[in-house]
């Protein structure tokens, strides 16, 4: 596939994800306590290879005019879609230097025990190999900063960093390239300001019937939510 036909438009994206679930419209509140319209959990969507698949591509082709060694994730959030990605640069203008037959490697990074984000398991990076760090959701970027710090101690340069949503609006400064699939500026309140309760509805909570900690309400990656923000 060329990559051009890999790039997807909004609606087809929204509809991807809206049928999986993984978007909702309604009132939630979410596992900051705030209040909001719409629930992103990319899992939902993900959890469907086709579509995990179709997304990477569509990520990958945002990164097409990049030469790219490597795709590094942070976990848990990050993991099947920076593997999706690393696919979809085998097909674009790639140049990993793994195996013969390769490809681009999907490496990731992790938390360790004391909640930093450390590469593990015996990944690592050559000096100056060009990463790409693939997110789910970026909501402060935070888990993304992390993977960046990991990446460049490791001796790696990251040249741009790409996540299926944006929900900062626009205002996430990483100091590479930056582009999301989708971006979804998506106004969030405290309880008492929320317009949603001043109509009379009752928030629920989505992410309630995940076990806590394997899941948050807004999307997020982090699996150690109280020690690093996002
Ligand atoms: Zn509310």
């Amino acid at each position: 596939m060329r990559l051009a036909e890999a790039m997807l438009k909004r609606e087809e994206l929204m509809a991807m994800f809206e049928s999986a679930g993984a978007i909702r419209h309604g009132h939630f509140e979410l596992s900051s306590g705030l209040h909001s319209g719409m629930y992103v959990q990319c899992a939902l969507v993900l959890q469907y290879p086709r579509f995990a698949e179709k997304l990477g591509q569509g990520l990958a082709a945002l990164f097409g005019d990049l030469e790219l060694d490597a795709v590094v994730s942070p976990a848990m959030g990050g993991l099947i879609i920076g593997h999706e990605v690393a696919r979809g640069l085998l097909e674009g203008k790639s140049y990993g230097d793994g195996p013969v037959g390769s490809g681009v490697p999907a490496i990731f990074v992790e938390r360790d025990a004391s909640g930093s984000m450390t590469m593990r398991r015996g990944f690592s990076l050559r000096p100056g190999q060009r990463v790409l760090v693939v997110e789910d959701v970026w909501t402060t970027g935070g888990s993304t900063r992390e993977a960046i710090r990991v990446v460049e101690e490791a001796g790696g340069r990251v040249v741009a960093a790409g996540a299926l949503i944006d929900r900062s609006g626009g205002a996430l400064q990483l100091g590479v390239k930056t582009k999301a699939l989708l971006d979804l500026a998506i106004p969030s309140y405290p309880a008492k300001d929320c317009p949603l309760c001043a109509d009379g509805s009752v928030a629920v909570k989505p992410g309630s019937r995940f076990v806590r900690g394997s899941a948050d309400a807004d999307g997020g990656s982090a699996n150690a939510r109280t020690t690093a923000g996002r």
